[in-house]
């Protein structure tokens, strides 16, 4: 018997999982290296950050996913790709070495803090669920000490919200924080004045929600309104010191909780072996079949990948269509040996949701704003996300959520202080 090729897939998001499951086992050894055990659904994340949704409800884990017929005979590994020997063809995670004969990096985006080493001290970030749960305690903890203070100075301090970046994440957090300004705090906080809780959204162009239409923009900025979130166009952060933010037009803002949304780069990794230079925003330059320039037997899908064609001269949008059809073509690819068909992306629309009916959706034909694309927002999310109990729990905590005006998951856990160490496997 002969050892069929190894596939080594680095991260397990859309495009890894769609290239698990769709990878012809009978064909390929797959083995998918994810640093999480679980898939996860960044498009609501900000629910997480936000009490509206726990963690395992939009989460999935590998090894029950493995378990399904379509990924049966594939592997997954637990760890962070840190190493990528392309000479040797294997990959180091911190706990072992994987020899591969065909990798795909799938590992997505981190945040972008572009060289400010004080952003990453300060700042709070929902690119991951831990993430994104610190940042729900982060907002907890801060409604808990405000209620106790007498001091309204402090108070607001601690009350200050700002958002940077007005892209759909940060569109989507303020309007959360809004919502709880306007339904929670005055039912559940009543030592707290809603006047007290300031939301700042800023934004370094001349409108929210850019990679959609100008009608989406304006409705979003509408909807912001409606929820008082203040909006600052046209401005960017200079820097960020205690608690206050200095802007671009030397203006000052206060910022007791800063959360930023404002930039992504690539995962890195060391690469051995070849020299190799990255494209924009620190990914993969890649061809139209997906394989990166200048590497053999190396593949880039998803976000990390930089594509470029004559409709997106810039590569194609970080978004998670791209990923899912990239992976889906790039496994018809292999299964085949062939590289037969580029890729073309199929654009499907793009919706971004800022509160309770408040949502707007860019279709093929037209637009879509309020009741209607909050109904659309939530069903295209509902379908997408993994699992009939997961499906289940966030419809059932959705309906309750409309129904009451509130979440259930406003629990306040702090960190434990043993055993003291930093991460698990740590010693
Ligand atoms: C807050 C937020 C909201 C978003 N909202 C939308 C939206 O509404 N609509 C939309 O289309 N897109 C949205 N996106 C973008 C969308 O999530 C991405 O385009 C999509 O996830 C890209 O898929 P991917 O498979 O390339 O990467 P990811 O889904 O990011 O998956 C990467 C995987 O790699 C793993 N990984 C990373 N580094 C390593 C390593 N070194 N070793 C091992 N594993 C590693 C990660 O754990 C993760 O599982 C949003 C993103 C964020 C962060």
């Amino acid at each position: 018997m002969t050892e069929k090729p190894r596939i080594v897939i680095v991260g397990g998001g859309f495009a890894g999982l769609n290239l698990v499951k769709r990878i012809d086992k009978e064909k390929y050894d797959v083995t998918l290296v994810d640093r999480n055990n679980f898939h996860s659904f960044p498009p609501l994340f900000y629910q997480i950050a936000s009490c509206g949704l726990d963690p395992g409800s939009i989460s999935f884990p590998f090894r029950r996913e493995m378990r399904k017929d379509s990924v049966k005979g594939s592997h997954y590994r637990f760890g962070e790709v840190r190493t990528i020997d392309v000479a040797r063809k294997e990959i180091h995670t911190q706990f072992e070495t994987l020899k591969y004969d065909k990798l795909i990096i799938a590992a997505g985006t981190t945040n972008n803090f572009f060289n400010s080493p004080d952003l990453v001290k300060y700042v709070y970030t929902i690119k991951t669920t831990a993430e994104a749960m610190r940042c729900r305690y982060e907002i907890l903890d801060r409604l808990e000490r405000a209620a106790l203070t007498k001091d309204r100075t402090l108070r607001r301090n601690l009350l200050s919200f700002v958002v940077v970046g007005g892209g759909p994440s940060g569109v989507e957090v303020a309007g959360a924080l809004g919502e709880m300004k306007r339904y929670i705090l005055p039912r559940e906080y009543p030592d707290i004045s809603p006047d007290d809780l300031s939301i700042v959204l800023l934004e370094g162009t001349d409108r929210v929600l850019g990679a959609m239409s100008a009608v989406s923009s304006r409705k979003a900025l509408e909807y912001l309104g409606k929820l008082m979130v203040e909006v600052k166009l046209g401005r960017l952060m200079k820097s960020y010191e205690d608690d206050v933010i200095t802007l671009d037009d030397g203006s000052r803002l206060t910022a007791g909780m800063l959360i930023w949304t404002a930039g992504i780069t690539g995962v890195s990794f060391d690469i051995v072996g070849a020299e190799i230079a990255l494209a924009p925003g620190r990914r993969f330059e890649v061809d139209e079949f997906n394989r990166v320039k200048g590497l053999d037997d190396i593949y880039a899908v998803g976000d990390i990948a930089y594509m470029k064609s004559d409709d997106y001269p810039r590569g194609y949008p970080q978004l998670a269509q791209v990923a899912i059809q990239q992976a889906r073509l790039l496994a018809s690819h292999l299964n085949k040996n062939r590289f037969e068909k580029p890729f073309v992306y199929d654009d499907k629309g793009s919706m971004a949701t800022v509160g309770r009916n408040l949502a707007v959706a860019d279709l093929k034909k037209g637009h879509l704003s309020g009741w209607i694309a909050w109904m659309a927002w939530m069903f295209i999310h509902l379908i997408s996300i993994l699992g009939m109990r997961n499906k289940l729990t966030v419809l059932i905590n959705w309906i309750w959520s409309y129904c009451t005006y509130t979440t259930s998951l406003r629990i306040l856990l702090h960190t434990t202080r043993y055993p003291l160490r930093r991460r698990w496997g740590e010693k």
